[in-house]
């Protein structure tokens, strides 16, 4: 979309000839561009309506903020300061299978990364540093124009799925050269993987195996209460806050101010290129806690509160449908948010964020956190109670989930203990075919793909493969 507003006649004409030249030609298409702050911004509010003290006033007839919002100067400031980097490739693909029960460093995995980016179906990009200083990657598979993403690897102590994210991405690639669906699947399909937006947190877990206690980055903020969704912080009048608040570092700390720590930034500019650069259908938040699946807030409309359930129950049925046949009877159960979630206090998650921009919500430069504004009103969703009636959609395909994998806390951190657990997670729930999955959801949102996906498993007798799932035809309403 974005591209498109830079293009001259010229560079468009050029783009109309090259779509005419096989398929085959490009495996890498044009640069991957930072998502841009001054498109952010324009869909965002430049200058507020009211002032400061006038907002606080209206904002305060009904309820509190329990946290202050993110000023627009820190925003551009830390925004503009790593910019999207694409790592080039560095010499051939070497076909490597994760073991999931080896003991890691950051650095181990970023070779693994290194190697993948080798293969011409993945690119790497580095989309900021963290902290400490490290690198924060997006893995991307596949060329097509539809868009899945996920995310990982927040909480520190959730090494799991980092690991997952990643193997998922090497076994797909793995079987490219005996697996024809999964081969034509990629020129239609882009999946984008923010593998782990705090690799210090993850750092500091591997070093220390058995110190499970921790989820925070480096300055002790939890990631995922740092966001500036348009329900951090907000506390209704006559709501009680909600018990998980704390005030100093520590797991769910929300930091000095909302979107204080770079992690937040850089996952940010994650969200906003997969859900509104690149129109992604799925965004899923993934960590390590219950066995659960959260989809669709209470706040929401009740369209994109469904989109985003009926995605969730999907996925919850294809991976209790792989535990068939194994040991494991550890089911995925969907859980509901309880009804005063946004407007109890809590402090943003990423996928709260996620939401706000597919909601058309917006940054609102005096309050420092998104909230529902057009030309002539702005609101914050303590006024607004629902987004129902105080949405301009942005993008009505998306479903928004945060996947809580494993029950228990033997299998957090990185002690052997814990990794002796993760193959079976892996292997029970299927998830090396995770992605064929989400891949024919995705593909029921465009024609093309559908039509290819039912032609392919009608003549899979002739393909040289194992077929992904059954189909399902699954439309949103
Ligand atoms: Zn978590």
């Amino acid at each position: 979309m974005k591209n498109l507003r830079h293009q001259s006649i010229f560079q468009l004409f050029i783009l109309f000839l090259a779509s005419h030249q096989p398929a085959e030609a490009a495996t890498h298409p044009g640069p991957i561009e930072d998502p841009d702050l001054a498109y952010f911004l324009t869909d965002t509010i430049h200058c507020t309506l009211l002032n400061k003290t006038k907002l606080t006033a209206k904002y305060h007839a009904h309820g509190d903020y329990l946290i202050n919002g993110l000023s627009i100067g820190r925003l551009k400031e830390m925004w503009c300061r790593n910019p999207f980097r694409e790592i080039p490739e560095n010499g051939n693909f070497e076909y490597s299978e994760m073991d999931l029960t080896q003991h890691f460093t950051y650095e181990l995995l970023e070779k693994r990364l290194l190697n993948l980016v080798n293969s011409p179906h993945v690119r790497l990009v580095e989309m900021g540093l963290s902290t400490q200083g490290r690198s924060i990657y997006m893995l991307v598979l596949g060329h097509g124009d539809i868009v899945i993403a996920k995310e990982g690897g927040t909480h520190s102590r959730e090494t799991f799925n980092t690991f997952v994210l990643v193997k998922q991405v090497e076994d797909y690639v793995n079987s490219l050269d005996t697996n024809a669906i999964r081969r034509r699947n990629l020129e239609e399909v882009t999946v984008l993987i923010a593998v782990c937006t705090n690799p210090d947190g993850l750092e500091d877990m591997l070093r220390h195996p058995r110190h499970v206690a921790n989820k925070t980055n480096m300055n002790g903020v939890d990631i995922n209460r740092n966001f500036f969704a348009s329900i951090s912080g907000g506390l209704a009048h006559g709501v009680k806050k909600c018990a998980t608040i704390v005030n100093k570092p520590g797991n769910f700390y929300a930091g000095k101010h909302l979107g204080s720590e770079i992690e937040t930034i850089v996952a940010s500019k994650f969200v906003y290129y997969a859900i509104i650069e690149r129109q992604a259908v799925i965004f899923e938040s993934n960590h390590q806690a219950g066995n659960i699946i959260y989809a669709g807030k209470p706040y929401q409309t009740a369209e994109g509160f469904d989109r985003s359930h009926c995605f969730g129950e999907l996925q919850k049925d294809f991976l209790n449908s792989n535990l068939e046949g194994t040991a494991s009877n550890e089911q995925f159960f969907m859980v509901n948010e309880d009804a005063n979630y946004g407007f109890d206090g809590r402090v943003g998650t990423i996928t709260d964020f996620a939401c706000d921009l597919a909601s058309g919500f917006r940054f609102c430069a005096e309050q420092g956190r998104m909230v529902y504004a057009d030309d002539s009103c702005e609101m914050p969703l303590l006024e607004a109670k629902s987004m129902e009636h105080y949405h301009l959609p942005h993008q009505t395909k998306c479903a928004i989930i945060t996947m809580e994998y494993g029950v228990g806390e033997a299998a957090w951190g990185h002690s052997e203990r814990a990794r002796r657990k993760h193959p079976d997670m892996y292997q029970n729930y299927g998830l090396d075919k995770l992605l064929d999955f989400q891949m024919n959801y995705a593909g029921c949102l465009s024609p093309k793909l559908n039509q290819r996906l039912v032609l392919d498993l009608e003549n899979k007798h002739k393909e040289d493969m194992t077929a992904t799932i059954p189909l399902k035809i699954y439309c949103p309403r």
